[in-house]
């Protein structure tokens, strides 16, 4: 079985232990390769590197920086097919979706953050004919970059991209569920030229590789995206060693449905805000709110087009591959008998999909849909991270938005109107970090990123992330 490597110093390497762990594909249930399982000693070798590295990178003009930046970019987009392929394979999500969202997003990082850094500038406070301040915005060291399984290699170079326009050097882990885009970065790094040291990619368990890099005393800024609850252990891991922190966490988000919408945009939209990735996105619309007397039409037409919804092999035409683990399918159905127990009425799906021949270990979720339940039960409550949403009617926009702000999540919102000074009224309600109106994952790169209250702290994005990745100083100059 093929063994994936690390990247360290500018060289593949194998883990210090010699010790591997199988590598699932979802949409089949077998192993298919082997991940390193590094350890502390892993991280410390790559820390190393990145901190010689750092002495040069960081010196570099920002226009080289940039050039390199902007290899690794094309040289994604001329492996878009095979990198699909692995994405697609790796997670077990459509083929179509890797090759249309997820890589070409990857290859959009890495050339929005390689122009970007050419135009960020900093600010300058004249006092007067006193005095002049200017700031510096500096790099900061060796950044730790951790990230999920669900947009992998979308996600990775997120907060690569960033780190190293700003003049940082990087060791970065991908989720162990999800390695192998990461694991070809490492090579198309080294093919455009990449000096060593500069990204170093540590595969391996979060309790272990993860751990050692958050709390590596060398290792001042953190940006991780993943759960809740790892983000509260490695809150409380940096804080005392004041490193930089930013987190980008769980969701519930809400999709608030007016009666006076655009009926055809919203359901379409709505099919994929709620199921797009198998619903493994942080942003999808898992609780959706319809005004009451829109209610019954709502879910006619919508459980009608879900149950049409096509499951299965994720390199053929279809709606859903594979949820991303055997844990993870086994959770999202814990949360459907939960649903029942609660009081919930499933309305379609809520079970494995069946499927035949190399597919049948594959794990495959049937998209569900269940109504009935009250906003403040746990499955209307806790993140579940799979093809599940819930239908719950409101009256008024006082109820849509108390329901919408009921839980300790934060993250999106979708609200969907004809009524400009709703929409706009509505938005500003909304706890969340981020509001669509009318649509739904429509991204722009220059904006701010991230959420409230548990769903994350700080703001990744445009110039907000090469502001995470520098240090303003502040000099002053008396004339
Ligand atoms: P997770 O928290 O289990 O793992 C995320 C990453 O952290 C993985 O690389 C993992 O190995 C690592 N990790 C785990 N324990 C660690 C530790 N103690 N120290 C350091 N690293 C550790 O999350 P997941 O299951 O991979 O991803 C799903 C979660 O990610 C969901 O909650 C989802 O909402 C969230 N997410 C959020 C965003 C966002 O932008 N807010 C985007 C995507 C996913």
């Amino acid at each position: 079985m093929e063994k994936l490597l690390n990247y360290i110093n500018g060289k593949l390497v194998e883990p210090t232990s010699g010790d591997y762990f199988e590598n699932m594909e979802p949409a089949t249930g077998k192993a298919y390769s082997l991940i390193p399982d590094s350890d502390q000693r892993d991280v410390n070798a790559a820390v190393e590197a990145a901190k010689r590295a750092f002495k040069v990178w960081s010196k570099m003009s920002v226009e080289a920086r940039s050039n390199i930046l902007l290899r690794v970019a094309q040289l994604i987009g001329e492996n878009l097919d095979e990198l699909a392929a692995a994405e697609s394979r790796d997670n077990g999500k459509p083929y179509k979706l890797a090759h249309t969202v997820d890589i070409p997003r990857a290859q959009a990082n890495f050339h929005f953050y390689g122009t970007g850094i050419l135009h960020f500038a900093s600010e300058s406070h004249a006092m007067g004919d006193v005095a002049i301040n200017y700031t510096l915005r500096e790099p900061i060291g060796v950044a730790g970059c951790i990230s999920p399984w669900n947009l992998p290699l979308y996600l990775f170079s997120w907060k690569i991209a960033p780190a190293l326009a700003a003049g940082n050097t990087v060791v970065a882990k991908p989720s162990e569920v999800t390695p192998y885009t990461a694991y070809l970065l490492s090579k198309i790094c080294i093919e455009a030229g990449m000096p060593a040291g500069v990204l170093n990619i540590v595969h391996g368990l979060g309790p272990k590789a993860g751990a050692a890099i958050i709390e590596h005393d060398d290792v001042p800024m953190i940006s991780f995206t993943g759960g809740t609850a790892t983000g509260e252990w490695i809150a409380r891991t940096a804080a005392p060693k004041f490193k930089k922190l930013s987190l980008e966490l769980g969701g519930k988000n809400p999709n608030i449905i007016f009666a006076n919408c655009d009926f055809e945009d919203m359901m379409k939209t709505t099919l994929r805000s709620s199921f797009a990735n198998q619903g493994q996105i942080c942003l999808c619309g898992s609780r959706i709110l319809v005004e009451r007397s829109l209610y019954e039409k709502f879910k006619t037409e919508f459980v009608a087009r879900v149950k049409a919804m096509k499951v299965g092999n994720p390199k053929e035409d279809v709606n859903l591959g594979a949820v991303v683990s055997k844990p993870h399918m086994e959770k999202v159905l814990s949360y459907v008998e939960l649903a029942k127990q609660e009081g919930g009425t499933v309305l379609c799906g809520g079970k494995k999909a069946e499927m035949t021949g190399e597919f049948a270990e594959g794990y495959y979720l049937e998209p569900t849909v269940i109504e009935g339940l009250s906003h403040t039960c746990r499955t209307n409550q806790e993140e579940i991270f799979g093809p599940v949403v819930t239908i719950q009617p409101f009256d008024t926009e006082e109820e849509a938005l108390m329901m919408a702000n009921s839980t300790k999540y934060g993250l999106a919102s979708t609200v969907w109107t004809s009524d400009l000074k709703r929409a706009h009224r509505v938005a500003r309600e909304l706890h969340t970090g981020i509001v669509w109106i009318n649509c739904w994952l429509l991204r722009d790169l220059r904006t701010p990123f991230g959420g409230v209250k548990s769903s994350g702290v700080g703001r990744e994005g445009g110039f907000e992330a090469l502001q995470f990745f520098t240090e303003p100083k502040n000099v002053c100059v008396k004339y």
